[in-house]
């Protein structure tokens, strides 16, 4: 691909400074979210001799939890109300190491559910920065710029999507490589097992009507406010 050039040559992360150029630009996505998520032993019994236990998203108190080799579990928050959150301007800039507020506040939140978790007095965990789009669902786009596709904003979740998220991307790329006009006629890619149709045009592009599901995208339903009308197609996922 040519036409796109990085500030840095190192593997660090760098700024494509010609990115505003290529006419087009990411307009949802919105900010960077500083978030923690926090290590803590399970309690007894959550995972068994032969392989990790649940996970759990509990909304009504923000957080989740799931299971983490070498016995241990792992707490994440979903952005209840309560919390203030962490939005800043350069994410090169975050803090990368994890705060006792923090710790305190997921740490505690997973003892309320789980009666016999051991909170320990030092935090442990990592930090990063979420990539947040207006309506915090990822892009899986073409850009304007010839031959440059994007697979950004995932907005704190999408991990678990990769191997779909890959074939989305991969079926993109070679369709729009062979003259497809994704603009005008979306791609569109079946599920393996449920047949149902994904519209990368509806869920997942740059341009797309701004969608329902607010909030964190960890929610499993997705559906487009514009196309969600009556049509053979499945419009959630
Ligand atoms: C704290 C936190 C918790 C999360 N928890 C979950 C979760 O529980 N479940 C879930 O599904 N998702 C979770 N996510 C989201 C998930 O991590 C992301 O959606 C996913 O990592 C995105 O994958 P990616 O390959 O697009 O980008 P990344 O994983 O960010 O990979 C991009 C890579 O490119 C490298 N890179 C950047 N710039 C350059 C450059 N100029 N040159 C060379 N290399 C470069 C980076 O170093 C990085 O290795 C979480 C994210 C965070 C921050």
């Amino acid at each position: 691909m040519r036409g796109l050039s990085s500030t840095r040559r190192d593997h660090g992360p760098g700024k494509l400074t010609n990115w505003p150029a290529s006419g087009r630009t990411l307009r949802l996505v919105r900010a960077r979210l500083r978030q923690e998520v926090h290590y803590l032993q399970a309690p007894p019994g959550y995972n068994s001799r032969t392989g990790l236990g649940p996970s759990i998203a509990d909304m009504d108190l923000g957080t989740y939890i799931r299971a983490s080799p070498g016995d241990n579990i792992i707490v994440g928050g979903t952005e209840p109300e309560c919390d203030v959150l962490e939005w800043i301007a350069d994410p090169d800039e975050s803090n990368l190491a994890v705060t006792a507020e923090s710790f305190a506040r997921q740490a505690t939140r997973a003892a309320r559910r789980l009666s016999t978790l051991r909170v320990p007095t030092t935090p442990k965990g990592v930090s990063g920065v979420y990539d947040v789009t207006e309506d915090w669902q990822p892009i899986y786009d073409r850009t304007s710029l010839p031959g440059f596709y994007v697979a950004v904003g995932t907005s704190g979740n999408q991990f678990k999507n990769a191997p779909l998220v890959g074939r989305l991307m991969a079926t993109l790329v070679e369709r729009v490589e062979a003259g497809h006009d994704h603009d005008k006629n979306p791609v569109k890619v079946p599920g393996d097992y449920t047949q149902n149709v994904i519209n990368l045009g509806a869920f997942f592009s740059n341009a797309r009507a701004q969608l329902e599901n607010v909030g964190n995208g960890d929610g499993i339903v997705l559906c487009a406010r514009s196309e969600r009308a009556a049509s053979n197609e499945s419009q959630c996922t």
